[in-house]
């Protein structure tokens, strides 16, 4: 029997895991993020399983350790919260779910950029009240528009396929592109598709050379008016950056999915709460943003891959096979 204590839980967590339960893997749910002041909770755990905003640092991997906690398995793809190099000092397995439902995320990306661009979110409302007026809700047609996508990994490429099919013409920045982007699009430098693309959105991994690719400098060199779509990471972005950009109407529209100071904000009802984050209040004031609470992911089919990869991975670490997806420190 392996004890896997798991933080961050929500109810179609435990709907999953429970649904797909295995006898020799017990789990206890925790509802906490895994932070320096819950690491207690996982007394007892051979390892613990973690979601995106799960604090993972040297402190925290320290107290793990010393608890004998040996593994940490992340119920997702980016692994930017976690302390590799200390994990391997320790001796800490690291093993992540590295593709689930790519066109799951993809699908989510296209779906902000159909939104914003044609406010659907606004004419429903409209509707509901009596209001049939279509002045402010102008979009753009997508036929003919050029789309930038950085990063042509798996998500990337499932979404430049899905805007091929609008039509768009395609152009992409990536150090190791996909092959199969060629047969898509253009691979250009990553100055070219932040100056010539009408949507750009981001598909590349949180690094620490990705951190803020999106700032004042590159946001100026967009071309006026166009929409950045962000279903990354938060970081990739620089949020006070954008946040001007949008006021000179230097950029046209933002749809982002993740938030750099999404920890402790998202994945809860915060509907009762004031909430302090000044910056995602700005957010909320202008009407050409939409943001969702990183629920790219989140799709019947990549819940279910996730379960399914997460307990190969613990039943891989157990009996010490290799699972293929253990993820290793950058040396
Ligand atoms: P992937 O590893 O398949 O692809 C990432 C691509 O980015 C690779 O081709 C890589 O070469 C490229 N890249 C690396 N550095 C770059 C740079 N400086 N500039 C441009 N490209 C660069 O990953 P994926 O499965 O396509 O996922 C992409 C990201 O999506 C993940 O890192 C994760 O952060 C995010 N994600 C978000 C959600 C969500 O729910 N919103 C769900 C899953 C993944």
């Amino acid at each position: 029997m392996i004890k896997i204590t798991l933080f961050s839980t929500q109810p179609y967590d435990r709907r999953f895991f429970d649904a797909a339960a295995d006898p020799s893997i017990e789990f206890t749910y925790q509802e906490a993020a895994l932070t320096p002041h819950s690491i207690a909770l996982a007394e007892g755990a051979d390892g613990v399983c973690v979601f995106v905003n799960d604090v993972l640092d040297a402190s925290v991997l320290e107290g793990l350790a010393s608890l004998n906690v040996r593994a940490v398995f992340l119920r997702c793809a980016g692994y930017n919260n976690v302390d590799l190099a200390t994990a391997r000092r320790l001796g800490i397995q690291v093993a992540r779910v590295p593709a689930y439902s790519p066109e799951a995320v993809a699908e989510h990306a296209v779906a902000l950029i159909m939104t914003l661009n044609r406010r659907t979110h606004r004419a429903f409302n409209r509707v509901r009240e009596g209001n049939f007026n279509l002045d402010g809700l102008l979009g753009v047609t997508l036929h003919g528009r050029t789309a930038g996508i950085i990063g042509t990994g798996k998500i990337g490429i499932a979404t430049a396929r899905i805007l091929k099919g609008f039509g768009c013409r395609l152009l992409a920045h990536d150090p190791m592109p996909s092959p199969e982007f060629e047969t898509l699009g253009e691979l250009v430098s990553l100055e070219q598709v932040i100056a010539q693309s009408d949507i750009l959105s981001l598909h590349c991994p949180l690094l620490p050379a990705t951190h803020h690719m999106i700032n004042a400098r590159t946001l100026a060199a967009m071309k006026p008016g166009a929409m950045l779509v962000n279903t990354s990471r938060g970081g990739l972005i620089d949020t006070r950056a954008v946040i001007e950009a949008l006021k000179s109407r230097q950029l046209g529209a933002l749809a982002i999915d993740v938030y750099e100071q999404e920890a402790g904000l998202f994945f809860k009802d915060r509907s009762s709460d004031i909430i302090d984050d000044d910056i995602f209040g700005r957010l909320m004031t202008f009407p050409n943003v939409l943001v969702t609470g990183h629920q790219g992911f989140f799709t019947v089919e990549a819940l279910t891959e996730i379960t399914a990869v997460t307990l190969d991975n613990i039943r891989a670490f157990r009996d010490g096979r290799v699972s293929g997806n253990e993820v290793a420190v950058q040396v």
